[in-house]
């Protein structure tokens, strides 16, 4: 009987974990996870800003467990070898494997930046979207106490599409902050500091601009083009002359930092040929040199050949990668032969709160209330392909429907 392994309980791993269990063989499946639960990457956003709870965005990894042909671990993946075929984890235990789908996931990219690490809060799994839920909470009420006007402010570090989701629901949550610090809502402020002017380059210029006028409009401070040089404790230091170099600073005792991912430090640790954390995998998803070990979700980097770019890290591209990578295993195990990996995005979409987003659906952009149905039935879809009907009617957006 041939072991596969899947190391992370992602979008990516669930996928090839749903596709292995409904085409059962001879084999079976270690799944490895750190956490007991799988999270909605996509909604973390949500949690940070509290206005929805850590349950609504998990799930019990068991709850789609077949334990008929998987067994699951929680454990942190230490690292991968793959000319021996073992995958050691953090609690001693060591794996055999005869197919490895390795999709550990993100983590926050710092980019080398003094002080990110210690000064800034990032926003990676569920402990630490509530960890900035908490923080934002306690500077509410520590003002009530202090009158320390940088209680109240808040800056989102980078308006890529997570800052910007960020920005959205924190201004949906701004009234209830504003109850606990006993002022009106706006006086709390909240900033975004960003490197380039051009923002979200993936949506044309006018789209770009919707998202971006609404959150000005709702009384976001965008500063663009000034690029962060450092993080002091409650104060980021920022480019604000190109020419001259010079600096300025920005007080405020909540920062949260959003410039960008890369891949699961395993990939390094590990000595697969990475950037970033990212590998270039073959036209099957494989490591380039070792065709039983895919490479999936945020840790592969797939090279779209139209512009020699990699596509991106987003839930979409691994659930597809995920669900290929476990159809192609099944190929090999029975000595057939499929077709390559190709990906067509369906277009993507940004929510700015609850009830607005805008982006694109296929070639037709969608924006305002009715574009965060289309959101909304995003999630719920995406949900579906890791969690099934059950987690669907249990945690789906229903409010869709209303
Ligand atoms: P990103 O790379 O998309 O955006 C990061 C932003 O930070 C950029 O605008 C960049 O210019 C800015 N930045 C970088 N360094 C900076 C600095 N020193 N100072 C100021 N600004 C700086 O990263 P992300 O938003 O974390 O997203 C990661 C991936 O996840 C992307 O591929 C994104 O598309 C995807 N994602 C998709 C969705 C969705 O589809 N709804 C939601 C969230 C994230």
């Amino acid at each position: 009987m041939k072991e596969i392994v899947i190391l992370g309980a992602g979008y990516a791993g669930l996928r090839a974990l749903h596709r292995l269990q409904a085409n059962v063989g001879d084999f079976h499946i270690t799944l490895v996870d750190r956490n007991s639960y799988h999270y909605e990457a996509t909604d973390l956003h949500e949690v940070a800003a509290g206005t929805q709870s850590k349950e609504k965005i998990t799930y019990a990894i068991t709850d789609v467990v077949k334990p008929s042909v998987t067994t699951f671990i929680q454990a942190k993946v230490e690292t991968i070898d793959r000319e021996t075929k073992k995958v050691t984890l953090d609690n001693g235990q060591v794996l055999n494997y005869d197919y490895a789908i390795v999709s550990l996931g993100f983590r926050s990219e710092s980019f080398g930046i003094a002080g990110v690490e210690d000064n800034a809060l990032e926003m990676v799994d569920v402990d630490s979207a509530e960890k900035v839920y908490h923080h934002i909470v306690e500077r509410m009420q520590d003002y009530s106490k202090t009158q320390n006007l940088d209680d109240l402010k808040i800056v989102v570090c980078g308006a890529g599409f997570t800052g910007i989701e960020l920005l959205g629901s924190l201004t949906e949550s701004r009234s209830s902050l504003a109850k606990i610090a006993g002022v009106s809502a706006d006086q709390i402020e909240i900033y975004c500091v960003e490197a380039v002017t051009r923002l979200l380059p993936m949506f044309d210029e006018k789209l770009a601009d919707y998202g971006i006028s609404s959150l000005k409009n709702w009384g976001i401070k965008f500063l663009t083009g000034k690029p962060i040089k450092e993080i002091k404790p409650n104060t980021v230091i920022y480019q604000d002359d190109k020419e001259t170099g010079a600096t300025k600073e920005l007080s405020a005792n909540t920062i949260i930092w959003t410039t960008g991912v890369s891949g699961s430090k395993v990939m390094e640790t590990s000595g697969f040929s990475q950037r970033r954390g990212r590998v270039i995998v073959s036209d099957n998803l494989t490591d380039p040199d070792f065709d039983n070990v895919y490479i999936v979700g945020d840790v592969s980097a797939f090279m779209n050949k139209e512009n020699n770019r990699p596509y991106p890290t987003t839930a979409q591209v691994a659930l597809k990668m995920g669900d290929y990578a476990a159809k192609h295993l099944l190929a090999q195990l029975r000595g057939n032969e499929i077709e390559k990996f190709t990906f067509k995005s369906l277009g993507s979409v940004a929510s700015i709160g609850n009830t607005h987003a805008f982006g694109m659906v296929g070639k037709s952009a969608v924006k305002g209330y009715p574009a965060s149905f289309v959101k909304k039935a995003i999630m719920d879809k995406s949900l579906f392909a890791t969690g099934g009907v059950k987690e669907v009617l249990a945690k789906g957006r229903f409010d869709l429907y209303h």
